[in-house]
């Protein structure tokens, strides 16, 4: 109820003249508590008596409804900080990902290594070399803090970083193919999750697209047949997230990049999430690296910081200098480039891709690829217990295999073999009202728990489950919540 409401309520209540009949405290006595005194250190006095000041307006409405509107000083007090506390509470908050998706863009990708996140609170935390060479006392480049990290991690010439993947597609095609022509195969026309068409791309950057090919099978010699005066590039893009499987044809790389080479092209590769180590080292399938991309002739590779690298949100270019330096040039540059704190992040995700044997321990994200279900299954039976212990009368509680992926649009096809627990209601009816209800409760809690509805059945897969303790201390407010929900 508005604040307006509850005041034309108590004058109408005056005027009825029973007023006299609620005791409550005054604002200042309410604002002398201890409760009251805390909530001003924190929120300020005018916020605080604000929402001293709703909460007894809120009690004369009730007890002119016929309630029981009484309220001591402490009382009050102590639910006006709580309102402020809550009120106060960020949108953007922490969640268990149990969906069984590393890299979930919706739940934010990857996580940060332990340097990652020192180099971010170091570099908000005082004035930074930013874009100042000390050796030279002048201004500086900002992307110089990476380029000679990504020149050596990928054997490229040179490199940039941007915004996102999203924007280095943009600058490139921006850059490099305004007004003219991109040849693309039809079966690389992707879309990832949200806005990100290729098509749409093209016609924000002000290229034409001409699509080479059928949805399957695209041969080297539809490439040449499109290739005119009025071409700027040819561009390969990595189906991330779906594979064309059967009869399919698709032209490696080191053709393309000789066939370019032959007409003058620039051959552009967007790679998606790419990465900078062979992953098959680890027992993971194998995703194409950007040094392999780069050694087999492509001009240009563009890749995510925060999908499989591990890093913050940004968008990697690597390869000839000449075409970075175009790239810099283009005042677009300006307005997609990275900020201080991803770019200290992302300076020092790259540092440790230098000792690769150390990274499943430094790199989170690894580090959660390579969880092995023999890990995993202790991990998952605890997850079980006590979840039984709360909603094991409504639901019949399983501890199970299940597979992860990856995500973000990495390796489609491969799963990760995982522990999970399996909650199947136990009455036969309205089972799917039941598992939605138990899905709200879940995302309730304090730290709210996502997971993901299969078969029937909600799965929590616990690959990403971190903070075990946390998670398992919160569960028996989920018994207060299902009891509630059930009544
Ligand atoms: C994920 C992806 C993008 C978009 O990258 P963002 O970093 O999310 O902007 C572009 N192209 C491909 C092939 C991708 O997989």
């Amino acid at each position: 109820m508005s604040v307006a409401t509850a005041r034309a309520r108590r004058s109408g209540a005056a005027s009825a003249g029973v007023a006299g009949a609620l005791r409550l405290p005054s604002v200042d006595a309410v604002l002398r508590t201890g409760a009251a005194r805390t909530a001003i250190e924190r929120f300020g006095r005018s916020a605080t008596t604000g929402a001293v000041r709703e909460r007894l307006d809120e009690a004369r409405a009730a007890w002119q409804r016929g309630e029981a509107g009484a309220l001591s000083a402490e009382v009050a007090a102590s639910e006006a900080q709580a309102r402020l506390e809550l009120a106060a509470s960020p949108s953007q908050r922490r969640v268990f990902n149990l969906t069984g998706t590393v890299l979930h863009t919706n739940l934010g990708r990857a996580l940060l290594a332990e340097a990652a996140l020192a180099a971010v609170q170091a570099a908000m935390s005082a004035p930074t070399t930013l874009e100042f060479d000390l050796d030279r006392g002048q201004r500086g480049e900002r992307d110089d803090h990476v380029r000679g990290l990504l020149r050596s991690l990928t054997g490229a010439e040179d490199a940039c970083v941007v915004n996102n993947n999203a924007a280095a597609v943009l600058l490139v095609l921006n850059t490099l193919a305004k007004g003219r022509q991109v040849v693309v195969s039809r079966g690389e026309l992707i879309e990832i999750g949200g806005a990100f068409r290729l098509p749409d791309i093209m016609a924000r950057a002000g290229c034409r697209l001409a699509e080479v090919g059928t949805t399957n099978r695209t041969h080297l010699r539809d490439y040449g047949e499109a290739i005119s005066a009025r071409t700027a590039l040819l561009m390969k893009v990595h189906t991330s997230n779906y594979a064309i499987v059967g009869f399919t044809a698709s032209v490696p790389t080191r053709q393309l990049a000789t066939l370019a080479g032959e007409h003058g092209l620039p051959l552009v590769e967007d790679l998606g999430s790419g990465t900078l180590i062979d992953l098959a080292q680890f027992g993971l399938a194998h995703e194409p690296t950007v040094a392999e991309a780069i050694e087999a002739g492509a001009d240009l590779v563009t890749f995510s910081g925060d999908k499989i690298l591990g890093g913050p949100q940004a968008g990697l270019i690597v390869g000839r200098a000449d075409l970075i330096r175009k790239l810099n040039r283009n005042p677009l540059k300006r307005a997609l480039r990275l900020d201080k704190l991803r770019l200290a992040a992302l300076e020092a995700t790259l540092g440790l891709y230098l000792d690769p044997d150390r990274l499943p321990e430094r790199l989170p994200t690894l580090r959660l690829f390579l969880r092995s279900p023999d890990e995993l299954a202790p991990l998952a039976e605890r997850v079980k217990a006590g979840l039984a212990s709360v909603v094991g009368d409504r639901f019949e509680v399983a501890a199970v295999p299940c597979d992860s992926q990856i995500g973000s649009g990495a390796l489609p096809l491969a799963s990760l073999p995982s522990r999970g627990v399996a909650l199947k209601p136990r009455a036969r009816r309205g089972q799917g009202r039941a598992l939605g209800a138990l899905a709200a409760a879940l995302r309730r809690l304090p730290v709210p728990v996502i997971g993901r509805t299969e078969d029937g059945r909600l799965m929590l897969d616990v690959r990403c489950l971190d903070d075990p303790e946390r998670f398992l201390a919160q569960l028996p407010e989920l018994a207060r919540e299902g009891a509630g929900a059930a009544a």
